[in-house]
């Protein structure tokens, strides 16, 4: 979906676009990499833009409620969002956080129905996964 598509669906379901919240998601659809809260504050910094951490997290929190942006974590607790695009999972290096995205065509194979279990014993509706794998790196490995 273009970004502009995205500004337009939210504000048809009665979402004001606030410069807080633009600004984000611009940052968020654009950048091929994960950001911390910190990442996004500094490079919202960059644009002239000062925002404090919890409008931050409120906004992270509005674009996961609204299944636009996921969340990793990682081992050492610290949490980066990336813009939710093609279904993937992520294989994180637990000593360097380099990430990976990996598919998994068996995983996503089973999970349709193990999700259809889900709803019928929980009545959630919408379900999805989130799965993160954690290993060392070739270069943290040596
Ligand atoms: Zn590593
Ligand atoms: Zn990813
Ligand atoms: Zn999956």
């Amino acid at each position: 979906m273009p970004i502009h598509s995205i500004f337009r669906t939210l504000q048809q379901n009665g979402n004001r676009i606030t410069m807080c919240r633009r600004a984000l998601i611009s940052l968020l659809f654009e950048s091929p990499n994960p950001l911390s809260i910190l990442d996004l504050k500094a490079a919202l910094q960059q644009e002239g833009l000062e925002f404090d951490k919890s409008t931050l997290y409120r906004e992270i929190q509005f674009l996961m409620n609204n299944n636009l942006t996921v969340e990793l974590c990682f081992h050492t607790g610290e949490k980066k969002y990336e813009w939710k695009r093609e279904h993937h999972h992520h294989l994180i290096c637990r000593r360097c956080d380099a990430i990976e995205e990996v598919q998994l065509d068996e995983l996503e194979n089973v999970l349709p129905s193990i999700e259809k279990k889900i709803h019928a014993s929980t009545k959630f509706t919408k379900i999805d996964h989130a799965l993160d794998f954690f290993g060392l790196c070739v270069q943290c490995a040596k």
